[in-house]
C-alpha cells in the first residue's frame, strides 16, 4: 500500500496517478495510516504549513518553545529510518532535504541536499520545462526508448537543489538557470537509497507516470 501525506497540499493528484497504474493508495493523516503503508509519498504544498501540522501544536518559531515533533513526525522519521521507500515532490522534497536555511521548516534530514525554497520563482513564473530523465539502462520498467522522451516537469514556487551530499544520485536537471561555467544544469530529481527527491510535480503531467513507477520499482527492490 502506497501512502501519500494527506495533511496539506497535492496528495490527492499523486493518488490519481497510482490510481491509473492500479496502485493502491490511501491519505496519511495519523501514524496508525502510517502502519498500514509500505511507502510514502510527501506532495508539494508549503513546507511550513505541513511542519506545523507535524510539530506539537504550541512549539516552534514565534511560539518562545522549540520545536518538538508530533508522533506523526517521529513515525514519519522511523518510517524513513526503517528503509522503505519514500518521494518528496516540491515542498516534500523541502521536508525530506538535510537543509533549506528556514527554522519554521523541521525536515527529516534523509536526503543528504540542501535545497533553497521557492528558488525557483514565485506563483507567476511558474513554468514546465521538458527534461530529460536518467534512469539509466537498469531502470526497473524501463524500455531504452521510452527512458530517452523528454519529461514534462512543472515548477511551482519550487526548491532549488543547491548542494549535493556524498552518494546522492541525480536522475534529472533543469537547463533553467545554467549561469557562467555550470554546463550541466541543476539537479531536480535525486536519489539517495530509499529516498527520492524531486523539485518539480510529475503528478500534474499524468500522462506521463514515468517517475511514479520508477518510485514503485523501488518498492519491489
Ligand atoms: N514553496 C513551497 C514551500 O516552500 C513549495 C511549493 C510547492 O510545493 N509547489 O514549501
Amino acid at each position: 500500500m502506497i501512502g501519500v501525506l494527506a495533511l496539506q497540499g497535492g496528495f490527492e493528484r499523486h493518488r490519481a496517478v497510482f490510481e491509473s497504474l492500479r496502485k493502491e493508495s490511501r491519505e496519511v493523516r495519523t501514524v496508525g495510516d502510517l502502519e498500514l503503508c509500505g511507502a510514502l509519498v510527501i506532495p508539494g504544498g508549503e513546507s511550513t504549513v505541513i511542519t506545523r501540522q507535524l510539530m506539537k501544536p504550541g512549539t516552534g518559531p514565534g511560539t518562545g518553545a522549540s520545536y518538538e515533533p508530533g508522533p506523526l513526525w517521529k513515525a514519519i522519521r522511523d518510517f524513513i529510518e526503517s528503509g522503505k521507500p519514500v518521494m518528496g515532490t516540491c515542498a516534500g522534497l523541502i521536508m525530506l532535504a538535510r537543509s533549506c536555511g528556514d527554522e519554521r521548516v523541521a525536515s527529516f534530514g534523509a536526503l543528504p541536499v540542501d535545497v533553497e525554497r521557492n528558488a525557483y520563482g514565485r506563483q507567476k513564473d511558474s513554468f514546465v520545462e521538458q527534461v530529460a530523465l536518467e534512469f539509466g539502462s537498469d531502470s526497473p520498467f524501463g524500455r531504452e526508448k521510452e527512458n530517452r522522451a523528454p519529461f514534462p516537469a512543472t515548477f511551482i514556487r519550487a526548491p532549488m537543489i543547491t548542494g549535493l551530499g556524498e552518494g546522492v544520485a541525480v536522475l534529472a536537471r533543469s537547463r533553467r538557470f545554467l549561469s557562467g561555467e555550470q554546463t550541466e544544469g541543476t539537479p531536480i530529481l535525486a536519489r539517495y537509497d530509499n529516498i527520492l527527491g524531486l523539485s518539480f510535480h510529475p503528478e500534474l503531467n499524468p500522462e506521463d507516470s514515468r517517475i511514479h513507477r520508477y518510485f514503485l520499482g523501488m518498492t519491489r527492490e
